[in-house]
């Protein structure tokens, strides 16, 4: 651990420069994001923190929220009633498929998906959208120990925009996976890709996923502990999208990653990891993430399965 200070700074040093990639380009408003915003960060179950780059930057959560909203969904129906209404296979397909949704499926494929995300999206507990959406607010600011806020013009440019995510949501009533209340359970999942964390936020909510749901500064418990084991097991089978084959076999340690540029991983009992760079390969996973994590991997062997 004495290393990490360092060996960021190298990696930071090393991949500053790699411009391969793009920025999402189908919610208009993240063409806005600076290419350039890199940034580092982990955190240790014992709260310790390594960081370097722009951790500060905000930008928002995106599809890493389905981590979240899972666990939430969780709590409010218990594990089997979940498992009945959204599965846990990952698809090998892209994060915005359809074609995994037909008469014969009955339900989606996994919560990491856009379509498992929206159905999730659906089972969370309140009376009315405002209740819900506040429920989701105190949830995700119990993970990174602050208030969280939800930026309003990505929120609206995704909701004027997001016809895929509709037409998932449309074919799901379809077949009787979700409620008829399509529109409230498609603002509340564009309102959670909406909420803004930094890259040092990202790494607190991992870290509190490792250290068993509590969050290691604030000591306060985000999550019952008994979920946190299928959280990290559909982050570590479908969290990186079509590529989450190959990142389980490189990096091997539950991840999730986001459009804005974000990934996300959890080091069980040791860190919580983030990196945050916003050109995205074809998968929508960070390039530069991808590399510093394959690194931080190999070097600190964080890959589950090396035995040594
Ligand atoms: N809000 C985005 C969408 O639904 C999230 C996708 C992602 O981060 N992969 O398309």
């Amino acid at each position: 651990m004495s290393d990490f200070p360092e060996f960021i700074q190298f990696l930071y040093e090393k991949y500053r420069n790699l411009d391969s990639g793009k920025l999402a380009c189908y919610i208009p408003e993240l063409t806005k994001a600076n290419p350039n915003w890199f940034a580092i960060s982990i955190i240790t179950t014992e709260g310790e923190v390594f960081e370097i780059g722009d951790n500060q930057e905000n930008f928002t959560i995106q599809s890493i929220s389905k981590v979240f909203i899972y666990g939430m969904a969780l709590e409010d129906c218990g594990r089997e009633i979940l498992l009945e209404k959204i599965g846990v296979e990952p698809t090998g397909d892209p994060f915005n498929s359809v074609i995994r949704l037909d008469e014969n499926s009955k339900r989606p494929d996994n919560p990491m998906v856009n379509a498992g995300a929206i159905a999730t999206a659906g089972l969370i507990a309140g009376r009315d959208p405002t209740e819900r959406l506040n429920r989701m607010l105190d949830m995700f600011g119990r993970y990174t120990g602050r208030k969280v806020f939800i930026d309003v013009p990505v929120f609206m440019s995704e909701r004027a925009t997001g016809h895929r995510n509709r037409a998932l949501a449309n074919l799901m009533l379809n077949f009787g996976m979700i409620g008829s209340n399509i529109d409230e359970i498609l603002d509340l999942y564009f309102q959670q890709c909406s909420v803004v964390v930094n890259c040092y936020d990202l790494a607190l909510m991992a870290a509190t996923l490792a250290n068993r749901g509590i969050n290691p500064i604030t000591r306060e418990r985000a999550v019952k502990s008994g979920y946190v084991r299928d959280i990290l097991s559909v982050m570590y089978t479908c969290g990186m999208y079509n590529y989450a084959g190959e990142w389980a076999y490189r990096v091997g340690i539950p991840a999730k990653s986001g459009v804005s540029g974000g990934i996300m991983a959890v080091v069980p009992d040791r860190a919580g990891i983030a990196v945050f760079s916003p050109l995205i390969d074809r998968c929508g996973n960070s390039v530069r993430g991808l590399r510093v994590f394959e690194e931080l991997s190999d070097r600190f062997k964080l890959h589950l399965f090396d035995l040594g």
